[in-house]
Order: structure tokens, then C-alpha cells, then sequence
């Protein structure tokens, strides 16, 4: 699209997660108009760390905004496999792209911090609850909880895994249990009985549990993550101290003890949901992008990654085509066989030995309905 059309071209992106952020700043980068909408008064992010990959942080290097970035990272350049009680299975370099891009890993936290603090101030607005999207060819409508309305040339779902914009245009499909549970904690590395040795990421595998230590060195701190296949669906399930050690047996001693010393209120704790493919992701004046197009299990350490990714596939499209319309097509057909790939792969989280464990005779999303 022409310049001119850029500057002229209103957006409203509803969610200021990884994806409306990243998708926010790209598309200003273009000149275009662009507010975003978030439901919650505050910004928080769960206490945990993530690997953001080459790809990624080209992305970043591209905008402009690698310095902040890296100034609240650490790169990193293997991630390793283990047995549960700590023998090598595979150690792998990060795949990386040139010399300069490594993966680096990050707190949740101050990734949502450094990518909203360089958005252009006032383009954030709080306290947006959608509730309703209408679709009007042209244009869309959005309605917020409270009543007020915002008409835009484009409106950009980044509502997540329970997005309202896909609901209400795209599928009403609901989202999908994977039969596992995610507990998430950040710990002091001086509290990680000297398991954190490095700036790599390890991943230990027990029987039907996967237990994750990814430095964050910069903080002086790891994030320890558990992810056990479990029969509850409760988004936010009731997990006790021992359910945890229950959960954990059998891993080496050090991460059995790391497990014991958990701050139970700083455990975060949650039930792990994907959802099937979309079929469409837009309309000519509403797009999906990150969760809301493509929510996926998080064993390939992707989500995340996908929604910066469709940022930049979504900014490079409209900069590209010849109009709007075109500019959405092109971006569902750079994006959406990647995403429906990684969708796929996710869900290979588990042998069906552990599964036929926990689920006896079914498949997990359906062994239970989703619950709130
Ligand atoms: C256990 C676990 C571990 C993970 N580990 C990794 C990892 O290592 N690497 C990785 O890349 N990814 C990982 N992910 C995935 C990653 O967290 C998601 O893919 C990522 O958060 C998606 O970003 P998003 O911006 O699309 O959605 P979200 O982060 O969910 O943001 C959506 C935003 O929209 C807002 N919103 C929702 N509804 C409305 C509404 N009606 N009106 C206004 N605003 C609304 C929300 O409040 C939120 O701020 C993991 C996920 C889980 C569950």
C-alpha cells in the first residue's frame, strides 16, 4: 500500500499482549493510525521466562527496539534434554539466524514492560473491555463494556485464546484441554540447590511430567516451570504443596527440593489449553493475529514467538500489497501454515504410554470439557 494510504489508515487493536504490542508498534512504524485496547486496568504478566527466538529478535532489530529488549534478556545458546533424574538425553544449539541473533530469555514480565514501553504514549487504553465486533465490509465496529464504540479501517484481534473477535466472526469453536497442567514460579538462582550453572535452557523429563529451569541471568533468578499431564480442566485448578511433590517424584533429589522450598502464593497455576485450527483469520477489515489465530501448546516454546512473528508478517504485508483486502489475504497465507504446523507439532507433547497412564482408554481434549 501507498504511503499516503498508511497515514490514513485507522486501526484498533484489541489486546495489548505480546501480539497487539508487537503488532501496535509495527504497524506505526507504517505511519498508520493505530490505538490499542486492553481490557485490564494493569498490565500483568505471569511469573515466568520464555526463549525469544532469532526470528524474533530480528524482528526487534528491525524496529528499532532490540536495545530495550536486550537490556532486560540474556542470550542463550543451547537448550538440553535430560532424563528426570539428570542423564543427557540431546543437547542442541539454538537454530540461529547470522551471527548476531541468539535466542535470549526473558521474564514474561518485562517483555510485556519493554515492548509497551515503546509504544507512542497515549496509544494504550486501558480499562477496554470488547465485548461486541461488528463487521461492516469497509470498516468494523467495536463496542466496549460501558458502551463506548470505535469505528476503524482495521481492527486487529489480540485478544488471546479466549478472543471474542474470533468467537464472534471467525469459529465458535471453544478452546481445547490438552489433559495437562502448567505451574510456573520465578525462584532465586541462589535458591536452585546449584542446578542453574549457565544461560542454557534444561528440560527434564519424568513420566508424564516435564520439569523446565530457564536462566534469567540478568534477575539473578530462574524460572522453574512443571508441566504434568493431569485429568482436571478448571482453567485455574486447587494444586496443593504436596500435589507438586506428588507430581515430582522420582526427579533428582535438588529438583525435588527446589519443589519444596516454592512460595506456593507465587506458583502460578493454570490448566493448559490450544485451540483447533481457524480456517479464516479475517474478514477486509478485521484480522486475527498470536493466540487468538493460532493458541498453541507451549512444548515447543512457540506461542509467544508466533505473535511477534505475525506482527511483522502483518506489517510487511501491508507495506507490500496493493490494498487492504490483498494485504490480509497475503498475510493468512504467509502465516497461517506455519502456525497450523506448530499447532500440530505441539500437540506431540507426550507418548501414548504416559497418556494411557493419566487418560486410560481416551484421548485427553476428550477426556474432559473445558471449565472455568
Ligand atoms: C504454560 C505456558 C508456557 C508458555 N511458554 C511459552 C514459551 O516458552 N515461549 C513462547 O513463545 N510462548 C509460550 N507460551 C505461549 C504464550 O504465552 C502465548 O502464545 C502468548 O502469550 C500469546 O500472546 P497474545 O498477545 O496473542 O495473547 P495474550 O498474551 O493472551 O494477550 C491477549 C491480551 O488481550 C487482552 N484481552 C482479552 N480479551 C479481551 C477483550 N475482550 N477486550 C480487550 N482486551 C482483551 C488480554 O487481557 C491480554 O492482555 C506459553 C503458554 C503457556 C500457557
Amino acid at each position: 500500500m501507498q504511503s499516503s494510504d498508511l497515514k490514513n489508515l485507522k486501526i484498533a487493536v484489541v489486546g495489548a499482549g505480546y501480539g497487539g504490542a508487537a503488532a501496535a508498534k509495527a504497524m506505526s512504524l507504517l505511519g498508520a493510525d493505530v490505538n490499542v485496547y486492553e481490557q485490564a486496568n494493569q498490565i500483568r504478566e505471569v511469573g515466568a521466562g520464555i526463549g525469544l527466538r532469532p526470528a524474533t529478535i530480528d524482528r526487534f532489530r528491525q524496529w528499532g527496539i532490540f536495545d530495550a529488549i536486550a537490556k532486560v534478556s540474556s542470550p542463550s545458546e543451547y537448550f538440553e534434554i535430560l532424563t528426570a533424574t539428570g542423564e543427557p538425553i540431546m543437547k542442541e544449539a539454538w537454530p540461529a539466524a547470522g551471527d548476531q541473533t541468539h535466542t535470549h530469555l526473558i521474564h514474561r514480565g518485562d517483555f510485556i514492560d519493554a515492548l509497551l514501553g515503546v509504544l507512542p504514549e497515549g496509544m494504550v487504553h486501558l480499562g477496554h473491555k470488547l465485548q461486541t465486533v461488528e463487521d461492516k465490509g469497509d470498516s468494523a465496529v467495536l463496542t466496549f463494556a460501558g458502551g463506548k464504540t470505535v469505528e476503524a479501517d482495521l481492527v486487529v484481534g489480540a485478544d488471546g485464546i479466549k478472543s471474542v473477535v474470533r468467537h464472534q466472526l471467525f469459529s465458535d469453536k471453544s478452546p481445547v484441554f490438552s489433559g495437562e497442567h502448567a505451574y510456573r514460579a520465578v525462584i532465586s538462582v541462589d535458591d536452585a540447590h546449584g542446578m542453574v550453572v549457565d544461560d542454557n535452557l534444561r528440560m527434564y523429563i519424568g513420566k508424564g511430567t516435564k520439569i523446565y529451569l530457564l536462566p534469567l541471568r540478568h534477575r539473578g533468578q530462574v524460572s522453574f516451570d512443571i508441566t504434568a499431564l493431569c485429568p482436571d480442566s478448571i482453567w485455574t485448578p486447587q494444586v496443593t504443596k504436596d500435589d507438586l511433590l506428588t507430581t515430582v517424584e522420582g526427579f533428582d533429589e535438588r529438583l525435588v527440593s527446589i519443589t519444596r522450598d516454592l512460595d506456593m502464593d507465587t506458583v502460578n497455576i493454570r490448566a493448559v489449553y490450544d485451540i483447533d485450527p481457524v480456517d479464516t483469520w479475517h474478514t477486509d477489515s478485521v484480522v486475527l493475529v498470536g493466540d487468538a489465530a493460532h493458541s498453541m501448546l507451549h512444548h515447543q516454546g512457540q506461542g509467544a514467538n508466533s505473535a511477534i512473528e505475525d506482527a511483522g508478517a502483518l506489517a510487511d504485508a501491508l507495506r507490500g500489497a496493493g490494498s487492504l483486502k490483498e494485504a490480509l489475504a497475503l498475510y493468512q497465507a504467509t502465516r497461517k501454515p506455519v502456525t497450523d504446523k506448530l499447532q500440530a507439532i505441539s500437540r506431540q507433547g507426550w507418548t501414548e504410554d504416559e497418556i494411557n497412564d493419566v487418560f486410560p482408554g481416551q484421548k485427553p481434549a476428550a477426556a474432559a470439557a473445558p471449565k472455568e
